[in-house]
């Protein structure tokens, strides 16, 4: 995935190095020599994330952060701070001026792309929901999510031999989280299929292989997805870009600066807050978009791509689809006898009994108001005629129990069944033809099957 980087530097050395270093990994960049024209620049052109020196004459990186995060328009791009190798203190000053991350002077290759790379993921999945709200859909949805979709309160796993240090990195991120210590690595695995935001293997463990567990994590189908952070030795460098290739999002080097810890959890938490999100949103908006809402049957739109391709199939010289037109008897009659919620119970207690009458490669679809089709590929007509029948009698052998039970109605179909023809095309004609037999049920007394072969 590349990116587009804004480098704001007082240095012209440095400028330069971080240039070549990101182009040569094709990531574009974009410059500025100072603060004022940097906050220009990020407004101006939107970049993906902004790397920034923190020393620099004039406006220095922490007044230009704040500025950053105070502006609506430049908000959303993720900040890294650059601050020289003992910058403690600038990092909790950069924290407190919004900062997403750090890197420390002289800049690591590995670690700038590690970082780079986790905020780009990040930066991706928060353009998507910003771009839903932008575009107005489910506003409301979205602004009640939003509040859950911050970086804290998180279910962390902290797997780590070392209890010194476990006990250290569990201590800085309960200030904001929930951190659970595991120092056995078969019941990491256990736990991390539980409900955990975020993992944090020990890479440099003394009785177990971090980079295994990793590896582990990474190919379990349940913890694919989980953010990994693993703690590595910085001077182990085949190590570092061994986690890396291994799947592992974000690298942390030891000794683990609480700062650094703080932040680098906070946005992979973020990032998999905003895309379980936005993976459930569209489930829900892919499911109702194929759904008919009362009944829970496929809709007309559903079933018009599905029977599409099976009839130019069948055409083509495939095997036959079948489709049943099914419509209720006199319901009307129910509507104006019972009212319309109890019509309603009629059509899902019906719409149940066609589900679970119908085989599993038929498609029961709700067609609009009290008419039904079922498509069924691969199959002759004297099949759907069977089965047809058999629908109508599980109808009619038993009344629909309604209002709670209080009443029990008797419930009949009429049923049309028409069989796709060599050479047959079109949608249209098939419908047609399973309409007029059910139409000729109908006047035929009702409560019975016709097919018509063609
Ligand atoms: P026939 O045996 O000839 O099919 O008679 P019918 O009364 O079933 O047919 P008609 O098409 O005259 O009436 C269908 C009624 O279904 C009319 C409409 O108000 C009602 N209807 C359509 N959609 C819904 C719905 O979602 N819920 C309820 N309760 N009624 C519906
Ligand atoms: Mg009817
Ligand atoms: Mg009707």
């Amino acid at each position: 995935m590349t990116a587009r980087i804004l480098v704001v530097d007082d240095l012209e050395a440095n400028i330069r190095l971080l240039e070549a270093r990101l182009s040569a990994e094709y990531y574009e960049v974009l410059t500025a020599r100072d603060g004022p024209s940097g906050i220009a620049m990020a407004a101006a052109e939107t970049p993906d994330i902004i790397l920034l020196d923190v020393m620099m004459p004039g406006m220095d990186g922490f007044t230009v952060c704040r500025k950053l995060k105070d502006d609506p328009a430049t908000r959303h791009i993720p900040v890294v701070l650059v601050t020289a190798l003992d910058g403690r203190s600038d990092r909790v000053a950069g924290l407190e001026a919004g900062a997403d991350d750090f890197l420390t002077k002289p800049i690591d290759d590995v670690m700038l792309f590690a970082r780079v790379r986790s905020l780009t993921r990040l930066k991706a999945v928060m353009d998507e929901l910003r771009e839903r709200e932008a575009s107005g859909r489910r506003i409301g949805v979205i602004a009640g999510a939003a509040a859950r979709l911050g970086g804290a309160g998180g279910r962390i796993l902290v797997v780590d031999d070392n209890e010194r240090q476990a006990e250290r990195l569990a201590a800085e991120l309960a200030i904001e989280h929930r951190p659970v210590v595991e120092a056995d690595p078969d019941k990491a695995l256990t736990a991390a299929r539980g409900p955990v935001d975020l993992l944090i293997v020990n890479c440099a463990a003394n009785n177990f292989d971090g980079l295994r567990l990793c590896a582990q994590i990474r190919s379990d189908e349940a913890t694919r997805n989980l953010p990994l952070l693993a703690v590595v030795d910085f001077d182990q460098r085949p190590r570092l870009i061994k986690a890396l290739e291994i799947g592992v999002n974000d690298l942390l080097a030891r000794p683990v600066d609480p700062g650094e810890l703080c932040a680098r959890a906070k946005t992979q938490i973020r990032r998999k807050r905003y895309t379980d999100y936005l993976r459930s949103n569209l489930d829900q908006s892919l499911e109702l978009a194929v759904t008919d809402q009362l009944t829970g049957l496929h809709n007309r739109r559903y079933m018009a791509g599905q029977l599409k391709a099976l009839v130019e199939r069948a055409g083509q010289g495939g095997e036959p689809v079948s489709l049943l037109a099914i419509d209720i008897d006199h319901f009307k009659k129910i509507n104006d006898g019972y009212g319309h919620d109890v019509g309603d119970e009629v059509l899902c207690e019906f719409a149940l009994r066609l589900a679970s009458n119908v085989r599993a490669i038929d498609i029961p679809v709700r067609h609009g108001g009290e008419e039904f089709l079922v498509v069924m590929p691969d199959t002759r007509i004297e099949d759907a005629h069977r089965i047809a029948e058999r629908i109508r009698l599980h109808v009619a052998g038993s009344p629909f129990r309604v209002a709670g039970g209080a009443e029990a109605l008797d419930v009949t179909i009429s049923i049309g069944v028409a069989t796709s023809l060599p050479g047959e095309m079109k949608v249209d004609s098939l419908l047609k033809r399973a309409d007029a037999a059910m139409y000729e049920a109908k006047a035929s007394g009702r409560n019975r099957v016709i097919a018509r072969a063609a």
